[in-house]
């Protein structure tokens, strides 16, 4: 089969696309002949080191495709079903092993393309606006990096609950992109001289005042300071990432300072550790896109032998919505 192997920990040059034999299914896992894998910002940080791996190690973790072969005592699947997963390591190759526990059903309605663009971004949407600050209808909410994968699909999803979303943004594309998600705002962060000072007024003026409800904050370290001084008494600063850096050690004093504040940094796994709450989330964010009321944007795709190319854009703020690998092109 064909894969991109991180050799060592390091920048984008360290990934290869090389020949590797086939892998096969040990019980309890399906082998999947890949039609797309997704990029995530957490293949970056696993490339680079920022989250500890051996090496070498065959990178990504989503993708799409369809089941080539069943291991012993598999009964939910079977050969020829198309699925799509979050986690399975070694996603970024034309042949992937996927445990049948993580592997979901497709429904007919919905491209294989389309099922990874909201499966770890759309799952993660999901159970930020319903687990981490489950939204209430008229809450006013702050969404950092909203025309991002994750962040078009939560505007969206938090819309749909009946907030009022304002985004941040880098670029007046990006702005009008992530108000066709329902953004009513969307404030471009890199105009400001001073995000922390500047970003929390505009907010404020925004809101009458008062603050909003919650931020959901993936943009860290270079973020986290205007994200907390944004907030209304007794909001929720949700930090699920660190597009910019991780956020540095903190002192809890601040969240009393700030208004009795509440500070999460969640992650996926722990909100899919059961089957079925893997399966319900799933269910609702693909039934969305089947039904037409969550739409996906795939903002770039690359064939697989340029998964470099599609972490430097990634990295490089160029990309909107999903970033697609095409094994295949
Ligand atoms: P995005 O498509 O959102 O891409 C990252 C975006 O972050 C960029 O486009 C850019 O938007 C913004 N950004 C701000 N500062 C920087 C910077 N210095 N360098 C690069 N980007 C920057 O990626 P994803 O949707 O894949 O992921 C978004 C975040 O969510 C990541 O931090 C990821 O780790 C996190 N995540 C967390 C999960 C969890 O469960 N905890 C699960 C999934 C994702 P702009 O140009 O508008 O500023």
């Amino acid at each position: 089969m064909h894969a991109i192997v991180a050799r060592a920990a390091g920048g984008p040059e360290v990934l290869d696309y090389t020949e590797l034999p086939d892998p096969s299914p040990g019980p309890g896992q399906l082998l999947v002949r890949s039609a797309v894998a997704g990029v995530n910002f957490i293949d970056t940080y696993k490339r680079s080191g920022v989250y500890a791996m051996e090496y070498p190690h065959v990178v990504g973790s989503e993708g799409a495709g369809v089941v080539a072969e069943v291991g012993a005592g598999v009964d939910e699947f079977a050969v020829g079903d198309r699925v799509v997963w979050t986690e399975a390591p070694g996603s970024y190759a034309d042949l992937v092993v996927v445990d049948a526990g993580q592997a979901l059903h497709v429904p007919d309605a919905v491209t294989l393309e389309d099922a990874t663009a909201v499966a770890l971004q759309g799952l993660t949407a999901h159970y930020l606006c319903t687990s981490s600050y489950p939204v209430r209808p008229g809450d006013r909410v702050l969404v950092h990096a909203g025309a991002g994968g994750v962040g078009l699909l939560l505007t969206q999803m938090l819309v749909a609950r009946g907030a009022h979303v304002v985004s941040t943004v880098s670029t007046p594309e990006k702005a009008e992109l992530s108000r066709g998600a329902g953004a009513e705002h969307a404030i471009q962060y890199t105009a400001f001289a001073d995000l922390t000072a500047e970003l929390p007024e505009v907010v404020r003026g925004l809101t009458g005042g008062e603050g909003v409800a919650a931020v959901y904050d993936s943009v860290g370290k270079d973020t986290f300071d205007a994200s907390l001084a944004s907030l209304r008494r007794r909001g929720t600063l949700v930090l699920y990432g660190g597009s910019s850096g991780q956020v540095p050690p903190f002192d809890p004093q601040r969240l009393n300072a700030g208004g009795s504040l509440v500070l999460t940094r969640p992650k996926l796994a722990d909100h899919t550790a059961t089957r079925t709450e893997l399966v319900e989330r799933a269910t609702e964010v693909l039934g969305a896109v089947a039904g037409g009321t969550l739409h996906v944007r795939v903002g770039a795709t690359f064939p697989l032998a340029d998964a470099a190319d599609a972490h430097r854009a990634l990295e490089g703020r160029a990309t909107t919505g999903k970033v697609l690998l095409l094994p295949d092109a």
